[in-house]
């Protein structure tokens, strides 16, 4: 068993413990959908527009890389042209005016012609305790006094008051992974949501990211006592009208495919923009 974790993927145990098994140790197929890739296509203009000279990163030219960052994803990931011309309550026209309408967002919330990122796009994983922590962020700012800013973008809306805590854990994650490496905490956590144009900022300290430690542990341990006793179990909630498996899941009749004898976590590198959850309606 590898022991590996990503934010996503041990927010996928803590919400259904039965999801995380068909994602990383069944490894099913899941339809693309159109809002996550919308997310991706966004996530690469965001970071593409970087390549530009600072005076030209403006609304207009962002929004020029938008049909050349289409292509080259569809040269990578063929299935998600078919996607869009397969879903008929769709039109290429309102589909990618959606997009720059995201991009657009951006521009409000960020001004890129004063901002030279440090790194985007950035693989990140330390150990713990044999436990390698993972993620793909998607910006780190330092700022000439040294400041670490950790900036993430969500294609979807920001969740209301009281919900931020799912979204947080990511940051969070990715905090104490920055921490573990380089020994310092990372100054800000920024979220910035362009479905509706909020920014969530969270300053971290040492005392909450052991606690983050801690957590992350605890869901390792609990996967781990999952796979030796062959028990992922459902927990049905809201998001299983978004769950591909469905039809596969026996809290709504279906039949998960037998386990492996031998268990084996994989647990993907994320990638840019993936952040479905929190591009659901
Ligand atoms: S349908 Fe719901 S309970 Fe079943 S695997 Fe998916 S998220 Fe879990």
């Amino acid at each position: 068993m590898r022991a590996a974790l990503s934010p996503s993927r041990a927010a996928d145990f803590k919400q259904c413990p039965l999801k995380f098994r068909f994602r990383t140790i069944d490894r099913l197929d899941e339809a693309p959908s159109p809002a996550a890739a919308r997310g991706t296509l966004v996530h690469s203009v965001l970071e593409e527009v970087f390549e530009l000279p600072a005076a030209e990163r403006t609304p207009e030219a962002a929004r020029a890389l938008v049909p050349g960052r289409w292509a080259a994803l569809v040269e990578e990931r063929p299935e998600l042209a078919t996607m869009l011309a397969d879903d008929a309550s769709l039109t290429h026209e309102s589909w990618f005016s959606a997009a720059e309408r995201l991009v657009d967002r951006w521009f409000t919330l960020e001004d890129p012609s004063r901002l030279e990122p440090a790194q985007r796009e950035v693989k990140v994983e330390t150990e713990v305790d044999g436990l390698v922590l993972r993620g793909i962020i998607d910006r780190l700012d330092v700022a000439p006094t040294g400041q670490v800013r950790v900036v993430d973008y969500k294609t979807g809306r920001a969740p209301g008051a009281g919900f931020e805590g799912k979204a947080l854990f990511q940051m969070r994650f990715y905090g104490l992974v920055i921490w573990r490496r380089t020994g310092r905490v990372p100054d800000l956590l920024q979220l910035v949501y362009l479905g509706d144009g909020t920014i969530i900022r969270y300053e971290p300290d040492e005392a909450d990211l052991l606690g983050l430690e801690r957590n992350v542990r605890a869901v390792w341990a609990a996967i781990e006592q999952a796979v030796t006793t062959r028990d992922f179990r459902p927990n049905p909630s809201r998001l299983c009208g978004w769950c591909d498996f469905k039809p596969l899941c026996p809290a709504f009749g279906g039949t998960p495919p037998e386990l492996p004898e031998t268990i084996e976590i994989i647990t993907p590198e994320a990638t840019p923009g993936d952040d479905q959850d929190s591009a659901l309606p």
